[in-house]
């Protein structure tokens, strides 16, 4: 076996340590007769990595550990090769951590990372994404098609993180706040069912439901559908892998329960209500859909449509919504009455995922857009998107599930960090790498940038 030493009790004659690997923990005895093993057990200390080789043997009745797996066996030492030697740790990683500060913990994150909570963590994750790739590929047909990272600023909702562009100067990417527009164009190609698991990029300022910087969503998109479709086939997927993944879960209401958004505002004042029927029961899951948003909200000055226009609404979801069709011909006479194709899901009370049915007619986008007050500069961003729509587009809607947050409120973790590898604090900042960090002059130099001295 290789892995790490858990923890070492010397008793008198005899060393006994743990030693821990991905699988989990065995107890290890080394006997005084080994005495070239006995003199390296003595040096060891916990983090150590070790390569051991021993003989497996039932432990006596008196020394059974029912609770513990392998609790009822001990490896006994033949012999023990060091591999790399371990320096105190800055805390302990056998806790669960959350007696000590978040910023150690994000300096130390590889050690952070080694402690049982973190790891099931972060193996939980993992199965989920497995689960939702195999069900979507195997089960559903999907294809799971990658999109650009660096692509274009435009004007839709959040802040964009912008790269400048060392071939043209001047220029600049972003990065994605989604795939909303490429997986459109996937639609419009003819892929029919597209899904991936997408990271999201989004400059805005961090709150309890939102890590700083960048999300992942298991971002879908299917032609042909109706929002029926689109509910169903995530209500089946959710379902299906909670049963697998979260076996000690339980739905409290199943079909799960829609409700309109004029009714849940009115009956619980929140567009994300908690529905569960006991609060305390950690295994309890309440996933509500949200249907029937109205089209529009009027704009803040924290939306970054920067309509330019005099009519200044914004879209409740994304410009890409389309409008109830009944309603099609409000969006002159009253644009906030016209009602979107917009569907959210929540699971107690977390807003875990949105989509909608969306325009893929020219004229339509044109008047949301004309609405949301663009300029004709501004709608030129977007000119591609007008232009697939002239070139044969299907009828097509998605959904884009939070993975982070379906996690959160799957297992009620503190907050979304305790969720993510390496997440960034709250001020934006990667303890471990020690990023965001300067560039140098040479670099900015290549991208012909100057930065003002900081204050
Ligand atoms: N792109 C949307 C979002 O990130 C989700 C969607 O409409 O599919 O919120």
């Amino acid at each position: 076996m290789a892995g790490w030493v858990d923890i070492r009790r010397d008793q008198g004659k005899m060393v006994f340590f743990d030693m821990r690997d991905m699988s989990g923990k065995v107890q290890c005895v080394v006997l005084p007769a080994n005495t070239e093993a006995i003199e390296i057990a003595k040096e060891i200390r916990p983090e150590w990595v070790l390569k051991i080789t021993g003989k497996v043997n039932k432990r006596p009745e008196k020394n059974i550990n029912k609770d513990q797996p392998n609790g009822d066996i001990e490896l006994e030492i033949l012999k023990i090769e060091v591999l790399n030697k371990a320096q105190t740790p800055p805390f302990d990683v056998r806790s669960d951590g959350h007696e000590i500060g978040e910023d150690m913990r994000l300096q130390y994150r590889y050690l952070d990372l080694r402690r049982p909570r973190m790891q099931k963590n972060l193996r939980k994750r993992g199965e989920m994404i497995q689960f939702i790739r195999d069900y979507l590929v195997n089960k559903e047909n999907f294809v799971e098609i990658e999109t650009p990272i660096l692509t274009k600023t435009s004007p839709e909702g959040a802040r964009d993180f912008l790269v400048p562009s060392r071939l043209n100067k001047g220029n600049f990417y972003a990065l994605p706040q989604s795939p909303q527009q490429y997986k459109q164009m996937i639609m419009v190609a003819g892929f029919e069912k597209y899904f991936q698991i997408a990271r999201c990029f989004r400059d805005e300022d961090p709150r309890a439901d939102r890590a700083y910087g960048e999300f992942t969503q298991l971002d879908l998109e299917m032609s042909f559908v109706e929002q029926e479709d689109i509910l169903s086939l995530v209500e089946k997927l959710f379902t299906e892998m909670i049963k697998k993944v979260f076996p000690e879960k339980k739905i409290t209401q199943t079909p799960w329960p829609r409700i309109a958004h004029k009714e849940t505002m009115e009956k619980y004042g929140s567009d994300k209500p908690d529905l569960r029927k006991n609060k305390e029961d950690k295994d309890e899951l309440a996933f509500t859909w949200v249907i029937d948003f109205p089209l529009f909200t009027q704009q803040t000055k924290n939306d970054f449509y920067h309509g330019s226009g005099s009519a200044k609404f914004a879209p409740s979801h994304h410009m890409f919504t389309a409008p109830h069709p009944d309603d099609i011909s409000l969006l002159d006479s009253g644009p906030t009455k016209v009602r979107g194709l917009q569907h959210d899901l929540a699971l107690n009370g977390y807003e875990v995922g949105g989509g909608s049915i969306r325009i893929h007619d020219r004229k339509v986008q044109e008047k949301v857009f004309d609405l949301i007050g663009f300029s004709e500069e501004q709608k030129n961003t977007f000119k591609h998107m007008l232009e697939a729509f002239t070139f044969g587009t299907p009828p097509h809607g998605g959904i884009a599930p939070g993975i982070d947050r379906l996690l959160l409120a799957i297992t009620g973790e503190s907050s979304l960090r305790e969720l993510m590898s390496f997440p960034k604090t709250g001020e934006g900042q990667d303890l471990m790498m020690n990023a965001p960090s300067e560039a140098t002059p040479e670099q900015l130099k290549e991208l012909g940038i100057k930065t003002e001295p900081r204050k």
